[in-house]
C-alpha cells in the first residue's frame, strides 16, 4: 500500500504534527522508519525526489502532477456521471491536508469505466492553474478504478458565498491532529460541493504528493466552487502552504470537454 500515501486509509499511516519544523513526521508501521516531506524547506517539493528512491518520481517523472492548463484541444468526452450515496462523516487532519473517508460503494462512471470514490481532501492555495490564475483552494475527490489507476476529480474553489458543504465538515473537524474522527449522526453527501456544470479539463497525471506516481487521470472541472473568506482561513489556519507547483506537461494534451 506504500505507493497510495496520498489515498490511505487512517489506520495504514498515521502522521504527527511536528511543532515549530516546516516538514511531517510520517511513521509508517510497514517500513519501521520515518519518513520526512513537506511543503517548504529542505523537505518542500523541490526535494521530495531526493528524499528515498521510491519518491523518485517526484523528480524525474515526465507525467506528473499539478499543471497549467492554458492550451487545450477540444473533443468529444464522456460526462462524468455521478452515483454518490450519503456517508456517515468521517474526517482527518493527517498533517498534510483535512480529508474526508467515504464509505464503500460512491462511483462515478465514464465511459464504460467504473471508479469508487475512496475519499476527497483539500489544498490551499489551489495546485492546478488555469489560463495563468491560482485559485484559493482545490478539493480532490479520489476514486479508484478496477485496474487500480485513479481517477481524481479537480475542483477549482474560488472567494465568495459560504458554502454549506464545507460548513458542515469544518462544524465537525477532529480536535487532534492525526486521528480520524468518525460522526455517525453527521451524513453527508459529496454530490453537495459539485457545480451544476461538469464539463471538464483532462490529462494523464500523478499524485501530487510523494510518491508522485503516474496512475491518475485527472478531471478538473472548468466550474470553479465558492467558499467564504472566512472558511478558506479556517482551513489554512490548520493546514499552511498545501499545493504543489506545477510541473511541466512534456508533449502532454490537455483535452475539454464541451
Ligand atoms: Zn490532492
Amino acid at each position: 500500500m506504500k505507493i497510495f500515501t496520498h489515498i490511505v486509509l487512517p489506520f495504514a499511516f498515521l502522521f504527527l504534527p511536528l511543532t515549530g519544523t516546516p516538514a511531517l513526521f510520517a511513521s509508517s508501521g510497514e517500513q519501521g522508519h520515518s519518513v520526512h516531506w513537506g511543503y517548504e524547506g529542505e523537505y518542500g517539493p523541490d526535494h521530495w525526489g531526493d528524499i528515498k528512491s521510491e519518491y523518485s518520481r517526484c523528480k524525474g517523472g515526465q507525467q506528473q502532477s499539478p499543471v497549467g492548463i492554458a492550451l487545450t484541444e477540444k473533443a468529444e468526452l464522456d460526462k462524468i456521471n455521478v452515483h454518490y450515496y450519503n456517508t456517515p462523516l468521517r474526517i482527518i487532519n493527517n498533517g498534510h491536508t483535512i480529508q474526508i473517508n467515504y464509505a464503500k460503494g460512491s462511483t462515478i462512471t465514464i465511459g464504460n469505466n467504473n471508479y469508487e470514490l475512496l475519499q476527497f481532501h483539500f489544498h490551499s492555495p489551489s495546485e492546478h492553474k488555469l489560463n495563468g490564475s491560482t485559485y484559493d483552494m482545490e478539493l480532490h475527490l479520489v476514486h479508484k478504478g478496477e485496474d487500480g489507476k485513479l481517477a481524481v476529480v479537480g475542483i477549482l474553489m474560488q472567494e465568495g458565498k459560504t458554502n454549506d458543504f464545507i460548513k458542515t465538515l469544518w462544524n465537525n473537524l477532529p480536535a487532534e491532529a492525526g486521528k480520524e474522527r468518525s460522526v455517525a449522526e453527521v451524513k453527508i453527501n459529496a454530490s453537495q460541493i459539485l457545480p451544476q456544470n461538469m464539463a471538464y479539463y483532462t490529462y494523464s497525471g500523478s499524485l501530487t504528493v510523494p510518491p508522485c506516481n503516474e496512475i491518475v487521470t485527472w478531471y478538473v472541472l472548468k466550474t470553479p466552487i465558492e467558499v467564504s473568506k472566512a472558511q478558506i482561513e479556517k482551513f489554512t489556519s490548520l493546514i499552511k502552504k498545501s499545493a504543489r507547483p506545477i510541473k511541466p506537461l512534456y508533449g502532454r494534451v490537455v483535452r475539454e470537454s464541451n
